[in-house]
């Protein structure tokens, strides 16, 4: 080719070489950049279409496109996929012989190959290093990029090489770098250490518009009857509860059964957990998966690996331990793109537990004492995000995609136009605070009040004494710490004390407070405290909800 490829040219390939319609999210920008000599980091979902973002470049682009890819037993699949829509395309690896290697070398050096996938590790080799000199490489795709963090969950050293692998080659290609799982802290990393240059950093594609986001919060004993009513009112449809215990999931699945029958007179729902034999394990979820057992009531171990695409609903019994393993499970609902619903319960109780699993969690793992408490801290982290998910008012697809680092300029502006012109704003999907089925309070006067209190404590007594002092408690250790001198003291006598922790600790998810962790946890002002004592300064909470109307339809 001479002129240098369009956006228009990846279009016609899209749909003639590919047969596919239009772009997914992202691949269009990605795109784009790449023909544009530009750099980019892709983040997208597993499914997304990454590999479509490095293969409509490559075949536009003179010269080769090398993919590094870690693992060598997927890179023929990979290689068959690409020859199958067309591309030629080739590996090189540990597989072949050196004659082999050979014919691939020559083959792409005399233009006749448009993807060469390599895994990291041969970089290293001279040999491998003498064919790239040589060879026309116009651009490198890094697969699975955030195998270069540490921060990463996949840490793999031979990612370190590919930086310099890239800054030793005679001219300088672009880059793509992708994966599916990049936090903050891990694109810095792939930006740094890769050595790209300004790149287009583009996060998408992890909403999932089919998914409607419940969250209630529910006393314990009020959660079994809560789950019955709601299976019962969508019969027959098929479902996973997450349970924390798997205790838990075999006295729910008794409890279920012993009210409802499926359609067809069998149980309507089965336990399944690490447990069981795996014979039973086996029997369950294939009665699952043949749709026989509507119902699963599974803990955590349930759900790896298994492909079915109508499940209708995910419930979760109890808070996960973050935003991740929610998501993932939540996110086993509606994989054949039919509207579904994922409803997390959860109540203090079940925070308390969680958090006392996480500091006992990493007690015996062989760490050093600064390990073991940097590891609960990132758990705690974790925990609080989660925490925040229950509690917030704002929108719950986008508390989730903007936990993932996705920014939706689109879905931004449409927000910020309804609020301009007086409407509410709803997400796509669906959630229980966009679709106004919860009632806030305005507690901005009571989040003041604690803030005051925290100031005329200095910052040095837990919960419990906040909310004392500010009930105007006559206890014994009121009197003892001098409580009745306090400016605060009683400025809430009219409020529950049920009330005031509450906003204690949705002040806490917020980032105004910070309770400490440990054994005798402190409340301390959090990196926003200063916006509670603005005149300005507004404060909205859920109201507890106990029980409420049933959602109503979501169109
Ligand atoms: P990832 O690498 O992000 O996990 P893949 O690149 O394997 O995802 O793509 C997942 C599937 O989606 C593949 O079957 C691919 O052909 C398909 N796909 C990619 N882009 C599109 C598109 N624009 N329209 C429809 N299907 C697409």
């Amino acid at each position: 080719s001479t002129a240098s490829p369009t956006l228009a040219d990846a279009q016609a390939m899209l749909q003639t070489t590919f047969g596919y319609e239009q772009f997914r999210p992202g691949q269009q920008d990605i795109i784009q950049a790449i023909l544009q000599g530009r750099d980019v980091l892709g983040v997208m979902p597993t499914g997304a279409g990454k590999s479509l973002c490095y293969q409509i470049p490559a075949m536009l682009l003179d010269g080769v496109t090398l993919v590094i890819s870690p693992l060598i037993s997927l890179m023929r699949d990979q290689v068959d996929a690409a020859n199958e829509n067309g591309i030629p395309a080739a590996f090189i690896n540990t597989s072949q012989t050196p004659d082999e290697q050979t014919m691939v070398f020559e083959q792409a050096l005399a233009g006749q190959l448009k993807l060469v996938y390599v895994a990291p590790e041969r970089l290293e080799t001279s040999r491998f290093r003498s064919f790239a000199s040589k060879c026309a490489i116009s651009l490198v795709a890094v697969d699975e990029a955030h195998c270069i963090s540490q921060w990463g969950q996949d840490f793999r050293s031979s990612y370190l090489g590919i930086g310099e692998f890239l800054a030793a080659l005679p001219t300088r290609p672009v880059v793509a770098a992708l994966t599916a799982t990049a936090t903050g802290r891990v694109r810095d990393d792939i930006v740094r250490l890769l050595g790209l240059q300004n790149p287009l950093i583009k996060v998408t594609g992890f909403d999932r518009t089919n998914l409607y986001f419940d969250v209630l919060r529910l006393e314990s004993k009020r959660k079994t009857d809560w789950i019955i009513d709601e299976l019962r009112e969508h019969m027959g449809e098929s479902g996973i509860i997450y349970c924390a215990t798997r205790k838990t999931t075999e006295a729910l699945a008794d409890a279920i059964n012993a009210r409802l029958l499926n359609t067809d007179g069998k149980p309507l729902a089965a336990a399944y957990h690490g447990g069981m034999s795996a014979q039973q394990r086996d029997a369950a979820q294939r009665a699952f998966v043949n749709d026989e057992t509507p119902v699963i009531v599974a803990t955590n171990a349930f759900g790896m690996g298994i492909d079915k695409s109508n499940v209708r609903f995910v419930i979760h019994h109890n808070l996960p331990e973050s935003i991740e393993a929610y998501y993932q499970e939540a996110g086993r609902a509606g994989r054949d793109g039919e509207p579904s619903r994922c409803t997390l319960l959860w109540n203090d109780g079940d925070i308390t537990t969680r958090r006392r699993l996480l500091d006992t969690d990493s007690e015996n793992e062989r760490l050093t004492e600064e390990q073991k408490e940097q590891v609960r801290q990132a758990k705690r982290q974790l925990l609080n995000t989660m925490i925040g998910y229950c509690r917030t008012v704002k929108c719950l697809h986008r508390y989730i995609t903007n936990y993932f680092g996705e920014q939706d300029d689109a879905a931004d502006e449409f927000a910020t136009n309804a609020a301009n012109a007086g409407e509410e704003y709803h997400c796509v999907g669906g959630c229980v605070n966009c679709n106004g089925q919860v009632q806030v309070s305005d507690v901005s006067e009571i989040a003041r009040t604690i803030s005051r209190c925290v100031h005329d404590v200095g910052q040095r007594v837990g919960v419990g004494r906040i909310v004392h002092v500010l009930r105007g408690s006559k206890s014994q250790d009121m009197i003892a710490m001098g409580a009745q001198a306090l400016p605060t003291y009683g400025m809430l006598s009219q409020e529950s004390e049920a009330k005031v922790r509450d906003v204690v600790n949705q002040m806490a998810a917020d980032g105004y407070l910070t309770i400490t962790e440990g054994r005798l946890p402190i409340v301390m002002f959090g990196p926003k405290a200063a916006q509670t004592v603005a005149p300005d300064f507004h404060y909205v909470m859920k109201q507890t909800q106990i029980k409420r109307k049933k959602r109503l339809s979501t169109t």
